[in-house]
């Protein structure tokens, strides 16, 4: 714990970690005033495209905590970042504000006639004739990206489609397969350690909080991070035998960490 105590800096995944659904957890709010009193530098880190960080800085607000725009990093951002560094100019997206607005700021113009990328992410403007036209753009020559690659998202009407899901009517009908960017594609932490990097803070300095084995832990081990497992989202002590790599410590929730 001394170890975990000692880190600069902190990855924390959000759903299943700081809140559920729209509820906070507890002793979250404990532990951003514990960052926020150590000098702790802090991202918070989803998979989840949908919203831009301000509206994750608002919907953070509405449930009382106050955390600002700049910590927070998506599965969207990463996914803009990637296209950026792959020359990309102009794509065709199903998803939302999140995910399009990350595109726009990185000069990715939308495009739904000969675009060189497929885009897709979590939206509830989803239907029968964008996947017509995904399948289209992406039989004529487009690229098929996913923003990540959880197949469901937790939410309070229970579990709903996510990405991967989404995407498979469009893979199974061009007979191609998308790329993932989010979790546990180091990519995702690439991208968020770039951002330490720029406080001269590097990965055996900085721990990943997570609630689940298969995306956050593995992301963790495999990009060099301190991998903290927290059970209060998916995972249970049962879960961790079942995968064939461990974290380095098990904490009820992160309000364990204030001292
Ligand atoms: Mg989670």
């Amino acid at each position: 714990m001394e170890l975990l105590r000692s880190k600069k800096g902190f990855i924390c995944d959000m759903d299943g970690v700081i809140y559920h659904g729209n509820t906070l957890l507890n002793g979250v709010k404990e532990f951003v005033e514990w960052l926020y009193k150590n000098d702790k530098k802090f991202l918070f880190l989803t998979n989840n495209s949908q919203k831009s960080p301000k509206e994750l800085q608002q919907k953070l607000a509405r449930m009382g905590l106050d955390v600002s725009a700049e910590h927070f990093h998506t599965a969207a951002l990463a996914t803009a970042s990637f296209l950026q560094s792959q020359g990309a100019s102009t794509a065709y997206v199903i998803g939302d504000a999140g995910l399009i607005n990350a595109l726009y700021n990185v000069g990715i113009s939308i495009n739904d006639v000969d675009p060189e990328y497929v885009v897709i992410g979590e939206t509830e403007n989803y239907n029968f004739e964008n996947i017509c036209r995904a399948t289209r753009l992406v039989n004529k020559g487009a690229k098929l990206i996913g923003t990540n690659s959880d197949i469901t998202t937790p939410t309070e009407k229970g579990e709903m489609p996510a990405c991967k899901a989404l995407i498979a009517p469009i893979e199974a009908a061009t007979n191609k397969k998308a790329y993932f960017v989010g979790k546990p594609n180091p990519l995702m932490m690439r991208a968020a350690m770039n951002r330490f990097h720029e406080m001269n803070i590097h990965s055996p300095d900085v721990a990943m909080i997570g609630d689940r084995m298969d995306t956050d832990m593995v992301a963790a081990i495999e990009s060099g991070l301190d991998p903290i497992l927290v059970l209060s989202g998916v995972s249970s002590r049962e879960t961790v035998a079942k995968f064939p790599y461990r974290p380095r410590l098990i904490l009820d929730g992160v309000g364990d960490i204030c001292d």
